[in-house]
């Protein structure tokens, strides 16, 4: 049905504490319309933190 590759885009994701950009993904963007956030672990802060699409 969905035509593959057109609505997919890069994305960085920058850590919500130091702002440093730890991680490239990949975002539908038809079927995730908001900005993502993703928990993950930011070695510069040593835990967990909310990151951010850039
Ligand atoms: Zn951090």
């Amino acid at each position: 049905m969905a035509k593959k590759g057109e609505a997919v885009i890069l994305v960085t994701l920058a850590c919500g504490e130091c702002g440093r950009r730890n991680y490239h993904t990949k975002r539908n963007k038809l079927n995730v319309r908001e900005k993502l956030r993703l928990n993950k672990y930011c070695k510069w802060c040593q835990g967990h933190i909310v990151h951010k699409e850039v």
